[in-house]
């Protein structure tokens, strides 16, 4: 596909839009007008005295469409607002040659919760809920959705304090590569002698990391080991991990402790027992679906019958808060099997369920045919319909909510969990609500100033042994924390 782009600087929103509508091709945005294509999408921004015009074109399947508006100039003082009506001069187009009307309408960004905070902050909750329904042409139901989730997130939001940070530790290894992951995780086959020494190299770096929350006086919230698959380690690697951290925080505020177990076939007794004697209170078990034909298709080595045996285990072994994730959208999967899946996770009671919708990301190993976007859209969507009216019967309320690109039917993840077990951490990590040490290969920290909304990330190398044999560059990186928050104290 060719986007044009004419007298603005729009770029970046105008190919997250059409990307919407054509998730799998490649898009090639250019200021040449001379560049043809029989896919091809054109916006054009033109000041004409007191006036703006503003012109989208969309050639596709041998039909072409053109929209204009002329709008005063005053009205599009604010940057945003031209680029705004642009994008739902381009929609509309969009909308009409594919047939096609994606519900949470020119909304692109990651964080439409954050958005929804923001914009109620600014104009009051009603207004709020209006602009999204009428300015970003959001629908009514992912707009209830929206308040909702924004109403349970807000308890805690409310308990971050300014000195507050949670850790996370990246355990990038997996038993196997799924299917449907774009995620930088080494099969242990590959990397099992990489371990002993990542799991030593961790927690150096937990070390550090400890000694330096200590010495800017940091408040710890929440801890959250994730990856891959942590439960990939040992148990005594796990509790090797877990005590590094115990013993180098100070954990009188920290309200919770989440390990990822992941892959039902990575769970045993040990593991369980390491985990909870090293202070983890909350697990994440996920099963992804109870099709085993759907399992199959994705590369998850495990079935639905040890997902349901890790889970069984977990509350035998004392296990008190867990989490389930699952995937709409996956491939083989439909709308009765998923409805089971359902019906199988209520009967297991967690105290949170996760629901993502597949993401396809470029380097995952399903391919996509076409680019155009495709019929699996429909039944993701009745899927998710499935899951959000199942979990809101069984007591459990929406408690944050994202978006990836690339989803199927530009949907939604969202978590749900029975009235006081969401989970904190998933709040703060999606709202940049304060600081996030990051330690392990991958690992991302995030330094919040504190009362604003400045971020510095600082990166840790991606891959294990980079992260092995370049450590000292990554404990010299996490000194960038401390010079970040001396520049407010
Ligand atoms: S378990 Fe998660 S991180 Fe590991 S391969 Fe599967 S999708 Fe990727």
């Amino acid at each position: 596909m060719v986007l044009q782009i004419e007298g603005h600087d729009f770029h970046y929103e105008m190919e997250n839009l059409c990307r919407i509508f054509f998730p799998y091709e490649k898009i090639v945005t250019t200021k040449d007008l001379s560049l043809d294509a029989s896919l091809l999408a054109y916006t054009g921004v033109f000041p004409q005295g007191n006036t703006v015009r503003l012109r989208a074109r969309l050639r596709m399947d041998g039909q072409e469409r053109t929209a204009e508006e002329a709008v005063p100039a005053a009205a599009l003082r604010q940057e945003k607002e031209c680029e705004r009506r642009l994008a739902v001069l381009l929609f509309g187009l969009l909308q009409e040659l594919c047939a096609y009307r994606p519900q949470w309408g020119i909304l692109t960004g990651v964080r439409p919760i954050k958005l929804l905070r923001r914009l109620t902050e600014e104009m009051g909750r009603d207004a709020a809920a209006s602009y999204f329904q009428n300015g970003l042409l959001v629908n009514g139901k992912k707009t209830e959705k929206s308040l909702e989730t924004m109403r349970w997130e807000e308890e805690i939001l409310a308990s971050s304090r300014p000195d507050s940070f949670s850790l996370y530790l990246s355990i990038p290894f997996c038993p196997t590569r799924c299917a449907y992951c774009s995620f930088v995780s080494q099969s242990v086959v590959q990397a099992a002698r990489l371990l002993p020494q990542y799991v030593a190299r961790l927690c150096e770096e937990v070390a550090e990391t400890g000694r330096l929350a200590a010495s800017l006086g940091l408040r710890l919230e929440s801890v959250y080991i994730g990856g891959g698959t942590p439960t990939t380690l040992s148990a005594e690697q796990l509790a090797q991990v877990m005590e590094a951290v115990r013993q180098n925080f100070d954990f009188s505020h920290c309200r919770e402790f989440t390990v990822e177990a992941g892959r039902p076939d990575t769970i045993n007794r040990e593991k369980l027992e390491a985990i909870l004697a090293h202070g983890g209170d909350r697990v994440s078990i996920n099963p992804q679906t109870f099709n085993d034909e759907v399992l199959r298709e994705i590369g998850r080595q495990h079935t639905a019958e040890q997902a349901l045996e890790a889970f069984a285990l977990a509350r035998r072994t004392g296990v008190k808060n867990i989490n389930m994730d699952l995937i709409v959208g996956l491939p083989k999967d439909t709308v009765e099997s998923f409805r089971e899946t359902m019906r199988q996770v209520l009967l297991l009671t967690p105290e949170s369920v996760t629901v993502h919708t597949l993401s396809l990301k470029r380097s995952s190993r399903i391919n996509q045919s076409g680019g155009r976007f495709d019929s699996s859209a429909a039944a993701a969507d009745q899927m998710l319909d499935e899951a959000d009216r199942s979990l809101s019967s069984a007591g459990y309320r929406p408690y944050y909510l994202y978006r990836q690109s690339r989803m199927v039917g530009n949907l939604e993840n969202t978590g749900w969990s029975l009235p006081g077990k969401e989970s904190a951490y998933n709040v703060f990590i999606m709202d940049e609500t304060h600081t996030i040490l990051a330690c392990g290969a991958g690992a991302v920290t995030k330094a919040k100033e504190p009362g604003k909304d400045h971020l510095q990330r600082i990166f840790n190398f991606k891959f294990p042994y980079e992260y092995l044999s370049r450590f000292q560059e990554i404990l010299d990186r996490k000194r960038q924390v401390k010079e970040f928050y001396e520049q407010f104290c």
